[in-house]
Parts: C-alpha cells; sequence; structure tokens
C-alpha cells in the first residue's frame, strides 16, 4: 500500500468543522497514512493531536497556515515540520491574534454602520483560537442577514467589498524568517489564488522550500503550470485538500495528497 498524506486541512482551532481529533479519524476512514493539520494563524492542536493520530497509526508533521501580505496583497503560506513550543512560532501567532482582534472589532463597526449588528461578545463565544471573516459570515446567516456563505463574502466581506477592513499586516519576509528560525519548511500556498505568475514569481523569490502544487479537486491541467514553476525555482512540490468539513462543501479530506518523499523532505 503506498504512503498518501494531505498536507492542508483545517480544524475547529480555526475555521474548519471538524476537531482535531475527528480530523485524525477521518484521515483514517480515508485510507490516508499521513496528515498535516494546518490551521489560520494558530498551532493550537499541537503537539496533543500528534500522540493521538500516532495511536491510530496516522503520522503527523507540524503544520500551520499564516497569512501574510506582499506589496498589500495576501499570500497564504504552509510552515511545516517546525517545533510546535518555539518561541517565535508561537510568537507569531500571537501576534495574528492581536491583528484579527483590531480587524474584526472593525469589521464588526462597519455591519453594524449597515444596520447588521453581530456584537464582539457573539463573535468571541465561538470556541476557536482562531476567529476570522468566515466566523462573522456564518454568524450573518445564522441572524438571516444573507441567504448564504458566499453571499457574505460577495457582498460585504469579500475583498473590496463594503465591509472589509485590510487590517494590520505581517509581511511575507517576516513569516518566512520566523518558519526558518523554527527549522521548518516555507511552502506557498494554492498559488493558482494570487493575481498572475509575475506576483507568484516575484513572491518565491523571497525565498521558499516549497510550492503547493497539487491543490484540492484541481484537474491536472490547472496544477501542471505550478508544477512547472516549482521545478524551475526548485522546490519541493506539496499537495493537499485545504479541507474545511462543511464549511466548504465538496472537497473531500484526501482531494489531493502526496507521497512519502515528500512528507520525508518537509521534515528534515
Ligand atoms: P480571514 O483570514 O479572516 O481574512 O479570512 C480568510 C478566509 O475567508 C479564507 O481562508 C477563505 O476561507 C475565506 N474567504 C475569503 N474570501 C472568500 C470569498 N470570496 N468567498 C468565500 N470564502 C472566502
Ligand atoms: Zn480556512
Ligand atoms: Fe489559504
Ligand atoms: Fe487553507
Amino acid at each position: 500500500m503506498s504512503f498518501r498524506t494531505d498536507l492542508h486541512c483545517h480544524s475547529t482551532c480555526s475555521d474548519g468543522s471538524l476537531t482535531p481529533e475527528q480530523l485524525v479519524d477521518l484521515a483514517v476512514a480515508k485510507d490516508l497514512q499521513g496528515l498535516s493539520i494546518t490551521d489560520h494563524d494558530t498551532v493550537a492542536s499541537y503537539p496533543q493531536i500528534i500522540d493521538y493520530a500516532a495511536s491510530k497509526g496516522i503520522q503527523m508533521i507540524t503544520g500551520v497556515e499564516f497569512s501574510a501580505h506582499f506589496n498589500e496583497k495576501s499570500v497564504h503560506i504552509l510552515g511545516y515540520g517546525f517545533t510546535p513550543s518555539d518561541p517565535g512560532i508561537l510568537d507569531l501567532c500571537e501576534r495574528h491574534q492581536e491583528r484579527r482582534k483590531l480587524r474584526n472589532l472593525e469589521i464588526l463597526k462597519k455591519l453594524n454602520a449597515l444596520d447588521l449588528p453581530i456584537t464582539e461578545e457573539e463573535l468571541y463565544a465561538i470556541p476557536s483560537h482562531t476567529i476570522g471573516r468566515p466566523h462573522i459570515a456564518l454568524l450573518m446567516v445564522q441572524k438571516g442577514y444573507v441567504p448564504d456563505f458566499k453571499r457574505a463574502f460577495n457582498r460585504f466581506l469579500g475583498d473590496g467589498k463594503k465591509c472589509f477592513v485590510p487590517g494590520p499586516m505581517i509581511s511575507v519576509e517576516e513569516t518566512l524568517d520566523v518558519i526558518k528560525k523554527a527549522h521548518g519548511k516555507a511552502v506557498i500556498a494554492h498559488p493558482h489564488l494570487y493575481s498572475n505568475k509575475k506576483f507568484v514569481r516575484k513572491v518565491l523569490a523571497l525565498g521558499f522550500d516549497g510550492m503547493e502544487c497539487n491543490y484540492a479537486c484541481l484537474p491536472f491541467e490547472l496544477n501542471a503550470p505550478w508544477h512547472t514553476m516549482a521545478n524551475e525555482f526548485a522546490l519541493i512540490r506539496t499537495g493537499g485538500s485545504d479541507f474545511h468539513g462543511d464549511k466548504k462543501p465538496g472537497i473531500p479530506l484526501g482531494a489531493s495528497s502526496v507521497g512519502l518523499d515528500v512528507f520525508q523532505q518537509l521534515s528534515q
């Protein structure tokens, strides 16, 4: 049986719908042998989840998906293989929590001004470590302000929409520095989501170890250009589903995966 690992998924520690333990159980059910939980701006599921996974026969590598900015544009950086107690990683997670707190309050103010009130208490009653726009979008659906999650983004919360607030930004450069100092590997996430290839090349020039070349349910033709670019930059070619459970329906855990060779390269 060949080793398959999904290197990108989200738990209830950020905006996924399954707990870290449920993700591991699902990995077993999907016949995966390896997994990395990559929550947005938090490593709260580690190190405890590694022992649980081992007890179920799943090998884990530590992971995180940091929100960063280059030229004021959003870039998601996956970090792998760091020590979860690394002070630099924990400090960066803490800075993100502070950044998000300020930004979330600004977003709530804008919604309030449009007569779409959500209180800080309501938002922070959600038991996630990282709270952001997806949590606000869900509350908007629950309160009947929008018919669905997608429309909360399309009308109000998406980049550039009327309740969008960029908030304080943390650069790609400092994020790479923290991951490197923690002896982790830095991987540019979902490269097809950025504006164009030129932008991706500029970001890669800042010094990445890998690129997420197999993404979610994308077909081979759409992933292929990223494999070519990754080879050009001598990058590790990673992959994962970006599974969020029922928060992103239609994308199963294991939708994209990689083999033991990639898992080992990220662990070195
Ligand atoms: P935040 O980290 O709080 O800025 O929220 C970013 C997350 O919101 C992303 O990781 C996506 O999961 C989600 N998101 C961003 N833009 C959209 C969109 N237009 N439609 C649906 N979800 C989105
Ligand atoms: Zn997410
Ligand atoms: Fe992302
Ligand atoms: Fe993600």
